[in-house]
Formats: C-alpha cells, structure tokens, sequence
C-alpha cells in the first residue's frame, strides 16, 4: 500500500498530517511543482505591514516536512500525467511513482490578465509563496503599485501594501470592493475605510493595456485614463485545477468532483482543497480544506469518514474596516436588514419566513458571528 499526494499547500500538507496521526507506517510521496516550502498561504496578504520577509512564513523547508511526516516530498517537478489503468503518476522527466491511494490537492490557476501592451507579461499575481518572493522583490524599491481586481485579495494586498507606505491604485471593473462577498452597504464601508487609508479605488474601468514607460509602467483604463505604476498586481481571480484529472478521465464540473468522503469518480483518487467541487461546493478557503484534511487522513488510514462542513463564513483581513461575512447563494429568495452605523455593520439576508440565508458583519460588528453562523444550517455532513 502507497499514498501519493500531489500539492504541498495547506491541503496537501494538512492530509499528510492527518493521515499520520492514525497511521504511521503506509509509504507516502508528496510531489510539487513549486518549492515545497510550508507556509499559510492567508499571510501573504499581510506580510507587508508585518514587515513579514518571504522566509519568514516559512514554517518548514521540504527537507524537515518530509522528516516530520516520514515522506518523501519531490519539490519543482510537476505531475504530467496520472495513468489509473497502471496506477502510477508520470512526472517531468519521465519518471513514474506508483500509488494505491493517490490524493489531488492541487490548488486552482490564476487566470491570465486579458491585458494588451509591451508590458502585459511584467504583471505579478500572488498564489503562492514563489509567486510572493518574486513580487516582495519586485516592490522592494518602489512606491507604487496597481492592484487589478477589487476581491478578497486585492482589497487584502491594497490594505497591507497602503499600510507599508505604497501608493495604491485599485482598478476593478464593479462598482464598490468584494461583489461576490457583500451587499451594497457593507461593500460602500470597506470602499471608504480602503479610501480614507489612502489608496485609490477606480470603480467600473478595467485595465485594458499595460506599457512600459521611462523606469516604470502606463496603465490604460477602459475609459481612457493612463495610470502610472512601478508594479502592477493582478488579482483577478483563480479556477480550480482540473486539467490532469480531466486528461486522468475523472469527473470534472467547476472542480474535480468528490463526494462526501473526498473520493472522486474513481474510489482510489480523492480531491480537495482549492482544486476540488465537494458535493457540488466550490470552497476555495482554509476553513473548508482544513475539515476536508480531516476527514482525508481518517479514511486514508483505512476508516471511511465523511467531511463535515458547516457554515464557514469568510473572513477578510482589511485591518481598515474588517468583513466577515457569508453570502446568500445566488438567486435566493429574501431582503438584507441592516443594523449599525458608519463601519460598523450587522446585515442579515432572511426569506419571508424570517431564516437566515446570509450574513455580512463589518468592523466592530465582526465579533457576532458566532450565533449568526450557529443559527445558519450545515452544509454538510
Ligand atoms: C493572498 C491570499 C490570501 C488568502 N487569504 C485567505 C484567508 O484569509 N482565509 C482563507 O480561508 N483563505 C485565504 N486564501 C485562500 C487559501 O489560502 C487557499 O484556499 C488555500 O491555501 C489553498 O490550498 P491548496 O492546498 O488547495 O492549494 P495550493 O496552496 O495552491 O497548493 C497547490 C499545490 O499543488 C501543486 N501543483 C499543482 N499542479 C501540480 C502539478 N501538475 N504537479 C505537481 N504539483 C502541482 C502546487 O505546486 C502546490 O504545491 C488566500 C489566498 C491567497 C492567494
């Protein structure tokens, strides 16, 4: 018997993990086309204003994980290839590691800017610590940066960086920050507390080219405006990675599709983190992976067990005006009420038979989400 886990982020790691606390003797190979290097990929977001340097996220280099788990962890090879008729995966190289258990935590793909101009390849995107090193070092003598996407972690980055002394451009195309995770009024709060820290928000324009000029960049915005940048960041979403369990055969949707117990289309393969599509849930957060490995390591150490997911709301790490929040799916049925003022900010999204389908909890207010998360039923398990 031998488990082979491909990825080396929180899911990879935390399943070994979990899989050594019951079992400490099946053969286990991490593969990783990055360094290999443990981290939590949420502190790269606030590493600036921790004056937090790439190498002190580290938690552990490969070589003292692959001790402490008793694995062995290939680092800056990539899988190419999982060939389930001879159970083995192929990697850069040609070499082939067999498995009997193989687990995909593969993390999700930035996608590529849909920008023109001389520049268009000089633009950074942050998923990883690699990534991260790359941008630390780019911005480490310059003064301003334009952030592409007004989401979780563009608004993180605008917040960390205007707090180490940047000068920020925020450039998105919605017309406040965090669409997917707030309504209007919290989402106007967060706009101001981001304004008032100092960083500029350009609303309803996107970045349409990006050249090069004197020792920097010129951005050009939809609407015509030229914005000048030393660095250009763009966070403007990811997508699970799914191509290799495609090309293996097994069931994609959104992600690679697994049931309850991880397992996907093929009961020897099992998926999670941000890559995977759990009972039709595309989580792509901690919370979610962490409860995931769980589950992974019982089953994986021979005890079939089924993830459990509660409500997990989102919490956003703007230090100017935090968020917590949990959004209704959309289309659903019912109205937000708001309770609070200026940044501080309860709202609630109830069906006309007063349940609660969403909450959103800004500034001071963030410390309510507990009885707002324990009155929200699970989603799984
Ligand atoms: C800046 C930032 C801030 C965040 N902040 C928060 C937060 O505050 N709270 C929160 O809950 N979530 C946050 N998230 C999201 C959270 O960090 C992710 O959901 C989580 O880390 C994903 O872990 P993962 O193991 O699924 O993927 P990853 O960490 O992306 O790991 C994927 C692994 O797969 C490997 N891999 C991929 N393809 C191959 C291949 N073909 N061959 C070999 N190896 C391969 C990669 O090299 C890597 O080791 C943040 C994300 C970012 C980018």
């Amino acid at each position: 018997m031998s488990i082979v886990i491909i990825g080396t982020g929180l899911g990879g790691y935390n399943t070994a993990k979990e899989l050594r606390k019951h079992d400490a003797e099946t053969p286990l190979t991490l593969i990783t086309a990055d360094s290999g290097r443990s981290y939590s990929k949420p502190m790269l977001s606030t590493g600036f204003r921790k004056e937090q340097t790439p190498a002190d996220l580290v938690q552990g280099e490969p070589e003292a994980m692959a001790e402490q788990l008793d694995a062995r962890v290939i680092t800056g090879t990539r899988v190419e290839a999982v060939d389930r008729e001879a159970s083995v995966v192929r990697l850069e190289g040609g070499e082939t590691v067999p498995y009997d258990r193989l687990v995909l935590a593969m993390g999700a793909d930035t996608f590529t800017p849909p920008v023109d101009g001389d520049a268009a390849g000089d633009i950074f995107q942050v998923n990883d610590l690699d990534q991260y090193e790359r941008f630390r070092s780019a911005a480490a003598d310059v003064r301003r940066i334009l952030i592409m996407g007004g989401g979780l972690i563009g608004c993180e980055f605008a917040n960390d960086l205007r707090e180490a002394g940047y000068q920020v451009d925020m450039v998105f195309p919605e017309p406040l920050p965090l669409p997917r995770l707030l309504p209007e009024r919290p989402a106007k709060a967060l706009h101001e507390a981001l304004t008032e820290l100092g960083a500029t928000l350009h609303t309803g324009v996107t970045v349409e080219a990006v050249n090069r000029a004197g020792g920097g960049y010129a951005a050009t915005l939809s609407d015509g405006r030229a914005l000048e940048a030393d660095v250009v960041l763009a966070a403007i979403g990811l997508k699970p990675r799914t191509a290799l369990a495609e090309a293996a055969g097994l069931t994609v949707g959104q992600g690679i599709r697994v049931d309850s117990t991880l397992a996907t289309s093929d009961p020897a393969i099992f998926a999670l983190g941000d890559c995977a599509e759990v009972e039709g849930c595309v989580l792509p957060y901690v919370a979610p992976l962490t409860n995931a490995a769980r589950a992974l390591g019982q089953t994986l150490a021979g005890e079939v067990t089924q993830v459990n997911y509660p409500v997990m709301p989102v919490t956003v790490k703007t230090s100017c005006c935090q968020v917590v929040a949990w959004p209704p799916t959309a289309g659903a049925d019912g109205e937000w009420q708001f309770d609070g003022d200026g940044r501080d900010l309860r709202g609630e999204f109830r069906d006309a038979e007063g349940h609660l389908l969403g909450f959103a909890l800004t500034g001071k207010r963030i410390k309510e989400r507990m009885p707002l998360t324990k009155e929200m039923p699970g989603l799984l398990g």
